[in-house]
């Protein structure tokens, strides 16, 4: 088998499409822009290209982006001080605050902070508990993006099937089982302390794979059942300055139906999420279903 692969790129393309739409229809009426506060702290080259990303996506769909770049000398306290204006401000619809935020600064202080309604990142507790419950409302924007790219590829129904998340971090692997799980899938979440042969006794009976390790090519590919679908989260930047994913591309491909490329897979949805979400916040601010 030949898998084929599931374009992120023209995915996202179609959504960023679908909420220009939205968003021009509403501003038509006189209805005021959405607005996207990004703040980005310090200079770290990896968060410059994502946060640069974000602001073309902003462009394309009609989002008005607030810019935030702060030292990263900036103190926690500072960081508060600035969410909380944010929270306060009438023309943010959504806080993005680009992680990993420089040392010494406290992320999940910072992710607390922020007010619900404009979490368009999806990480508070608040959103984080309802999609736990069953009552979603804002998700974090990477599982969300390949729940959509899942329903894409696979159709609307994926009850029953066996999913597979290798890694279980808070901001792609945890809410991910959580996504498969609200859509009936039989879910199962390995991690650093997963014995090795369960890992890979698991993986090869998953219809649904969703690696997100962060280590080049980490997933033995030929573990892959045949006709499985794959989603590679990660990103990792080699030696000689090429990006790959956490999956060995070429093995699994042989054997999958379906597999996510790097670049080109979840990224690319990840922002058209990210945008998703801040239309649902600014549709919400302004009283609209
Ligand atoms: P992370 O916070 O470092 O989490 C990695 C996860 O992998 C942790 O849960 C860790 O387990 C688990 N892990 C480590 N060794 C493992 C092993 N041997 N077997 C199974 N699991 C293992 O990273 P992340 O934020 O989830 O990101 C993962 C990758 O996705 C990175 O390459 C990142 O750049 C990429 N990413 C891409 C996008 C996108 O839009 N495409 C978005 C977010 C992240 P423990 O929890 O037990 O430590």
């Amino acid at each position: 088998m030949t898998a084929q692969i599931i374009d992120g790129k023209a995915m996202a393309a179609q959504l960023r499409a679908r909420l220009r739409d939205d968003v021009e229809a509403i501003t038509a009426k006189g209805g005021r822009a959405p607005g996207l506060a990004v703040v980005l702290a310090g200079d770290d080259p990896a968060s410059q290209i994502y946060v640069r990303n974000k602001h073309r996506a902003c462009e394309d769909v009609g989002i008005k982006a607030f810019s935030h770049n702060i030292p990263a000398t900036t103190t926690q306290q500072e960081l508060m001080d600035l969410i909380d204006s944010l929270n306060k401000n009438p023309e943010v619809d959504g806080i993005l605050v680009q992680f990993p935020l420089p040392g010494g600064l406290n992320e999940s202080e910072v992710v607390q902070r922020i007010d619900p309604s404009k979490d368009v990142d999806g990480f508070h507790p608040y959103n984080v508990g309802r999609l736990v419950q069953r009552i979603p409302y804002i998700c974090a924007c990477t599982p969300h993006g390949i729940m959509t790219m899942l329903h894409k590829t696979l159709g609307d129904d994926l009850k029953g099937k066996n999913a597979v998340v290798v890694g279980a971090s808070n901001i792609v692997g945890r809410p991910m089982a959580l996504e498969l799980l609200l859509a009936g899938c039989t879910v199962t979440v390995t991690h650093r302390f997963s014995k090795p042969q369960d890992q890979k006794a698991l993986i090869r009976a998953a219809d649904i794979l969703v690696v997100a390790v962060g280590k080049p090519r980490f997933l033995d590919g030929t573990l892959v059942k045949d006709g499985a679908t794959v989603i590679d989260v990660g990103i990792n930047r080699l030696p000689d300055g090429h990006i790959c994913g956490d999956v060995d591309f070429e093995e699994a491909s042989k054997r999958a139906a379906f597999i996510t490329p790097v670049p080109g897979g979840v990224g690319p949805m990840t922002v058209a999420t990210l945008m998703e979400n801040t239309v649902t916040a600014w549709k919400s601010h302004l009283g609209i279903k």
